[in-house]
């Protein structure tokens, strides 16, 4: 087991905000990176070694890219498995391995995938035909939400229904595709953790998220979470019971509802750096993203204490327009993605609000 040295390349696949934090990380540690996208001018290509623009099951582009690195990375989960498997092939070092993919691409999987881990999710009824809506509506108590198996991601691919007769409309809003059908679950907070695995097998965790999200995308995560000890000790040990059963070498995140009395229900994982991480980069030593570049080179993990409480806000849209106005925001820290045109809903940035401890 090596660690790369500084001057190693790390091959990162995907060209978006993470890849482009990622990239920045891996340029402090003294490496060198490779971005490979689909995406033409993309924000992590834009402060990369280099670049590679070409489809994902592009071969001649993928055996380049990877005769051009020394491990490889991600930093989105809808590439394709067979993507990774080829890189591995190539005998590069892939983290975390791509057989995390199967299980982060599809909802089902990644349900029963949690409840072998011991970790507990919400009632949800797998859904092949429109006609099988009804019945299992009426079994999960009336109102619940619709999501695609695969390619979902930040509330797309998700319909709402509160009786039999949304059930048409439903399976039309989410492409007539493949899904789960979820029971509304009466959460009073949603909480995150972002936790690393080393080469070495050893774990970190950051403290948990407290996230909010409005349309389904994440608006603001709050640390600390306002969570008992005894709940933040139970989603750290669920995150840690999902990523060994992964054999998992990295970053991931791991999304919950919190209930009433405590209780946790599973919700998603992301098998990479996460939104309700950023604020790492400013309350941390190591940030998630430098975890992410330690653990794929091999490094010892770094020490994933916080500072100082912190609030991150997400700059969606044309909020980031704002920035002459953010960037004079007394302790705050604001990051600003790179992306050309800023479609509504679209993560354009973010800036960590900073609430140090008072000295003592
Ligand atoms: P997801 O893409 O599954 O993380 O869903 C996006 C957001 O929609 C979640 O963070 C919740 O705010 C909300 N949501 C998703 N599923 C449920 C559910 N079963 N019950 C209540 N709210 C949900």
């Amino acid at each position: 087991m090596s660690a790369l040295p500084p001057g190693a390349t790390i091959g990162i696949l995907g060209g978006g905000q993470l890849g482009r934090m990622l990239a920045l990380a891996a340029a402090e540690l003294g490496f060198d990176t490779h971005v490979f996208t689909d995406e033409p001018d993309s924000p992590a290509a834009r402060v990369s070694t280099a670049a590679t623009v070409a489809a994902y099951d592009n071969e001649a582009a993928l055996a380049a890219f990877a005769a051009s690195v020394d491990a490889v990375t991600f930093e989105f989960e809808n590439i394709p498995a067979a993507t990774g498997e080829a890189l591995l092939r190539a005998g590069k070092p892939v983290r975390p391995g791509p057989d995390c993919l199967a299980v982060a691409q599809d909802r089902l999987s990644e349900k029963r995938f949690f409840v072998e881990a011991g970790a507990p999710v919400g009632a949800y009824v797998a859904i092949d035909h429109l006609d099988q809506i009804g019945p299992a509506l009426a079994e999960l108590g009336g109102e619940a939400v619709l999501k695609t198996r695969r390619m979902g991601y930040d509330g797309k691919g998700q319909a709402w229904l509160r009786g039999a007769a949304d059930a048409a409309g439903a399976w039309a809003a989410i492409g007539a595709a493949p899904a789960i059908l979820e029971a509304k679950v009466p959460f009073v907070r949603e909480v995150s953790v972002v936790a690393a695995l080393g080469l070495d097998g050893s774990f970190a965790a950051y403290d948990l998220n407290e996230n909010v999200h409005q349309a389904g995308i994440l608006a603001r995560t709050t640390v600390p979470a306002s969570v008992s000890a005894a709940t933040a000790k139970a989603a750290i040990a669920y995150t840690r019971a999902i990523m060994d059963r992964l054999d998992y070498v990295g970053v991931l995140a791991i999304e919950f509802f919190e209930l009433a009395d405590g209780a946790l229900l599973t919700n998603e994982m992301a098998p990479r750096v996460h939104n309700s991480g950023h604020w790492t980069l400013d309350a941390c030593a190591v940030s998630q993203f430098e975890q992410q570049i330690r653990a794929v080179a091999g490094w010892p993990l770094g020490d994933p204490a916080r500072f100082c409480d912190v609030t991150m806000h997400n700059l969606l849209g044309e909020a980031a327009a704002d920035w002459h106005a953010l960037a004079q925001k007394p302790s705050s820290k604001l990051h600003l993605y790179g992306k050309r045109d800023a479609r509504p809903g679209r993560k354009m940035g973010h800036f960590t609000e900073l609430k140090p401890w008072p000295r003592g």
